[in-house]
């Protein structure tokens, strides 16, 4: 088994345009190795749910294709899987790999980003929040994401 963690970043409002929004950045480090690119939470909360090929990780600017790649995931019984990293435009295979996090490691990281979330819309209750600059909205989806945290393995 491999050893997941993540480190939570808030680039708060520098610019005038990010006055009702809030931008955030999640680093996924595995074994001690920190992961190229920023985690897309709102694909992370679709990965965890069914395997698959998804656009896990995108450009510290919110924008998938600058930068970012596909990962193709695996849930097991006891694991979630990640295999491989693919270009984010023609899905060509860019670095092979193979993690096996523990159920446990997935439910923690999962716990830490809606409480983030969580904290952060209590904060800035009118702030858009997104993963990156321009990503999604994440605000309107806490509740969504705290259902699927509960139904983890
Ligand atoms: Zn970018």
């Amino acid at each position: 088994m491999d050893t997941m963690t993540i480190t939570l970043y808030p680039e708060v409002g520098s610019s005038a345009y990010l006055d009702d929004s809030t931008a955030i950045a999640i680093i996924v480090t595995i074994n001690a190795h920190e992961l190229p690119d920023i985690l897309d939470v709102d694909e992370f909360f679709k990965a965890v749910q069914k395997s698959g090929r998804f656009p896990l990780f995108t450009c510290g600017c919110g924008h998938f294709g600058c930068s970012g790649y596909y990962v193709n995931v695996v849930c097991t019984v006891t694991a979630w899987v990640l295999r491989n990293r693919y270009h984010p435009h023609n899905e060509q295979l860019m670095e092979e790999f193979e993690y096996h996090i523990p159920w446990q490691q997935v439910r923690t990281a999962a716990q830490e980003i809606v409480h983030y979330l969580q904290a952060l819309h209590v904060q800035y209750p009118h702030h858009e929040i997104s993963a990156g600059v321009v990503g999604l909205n994440l605000a309107s989806h806490i509740a969504n994401y705290d259902e699927i945290l509960s139904s983890l393995p």
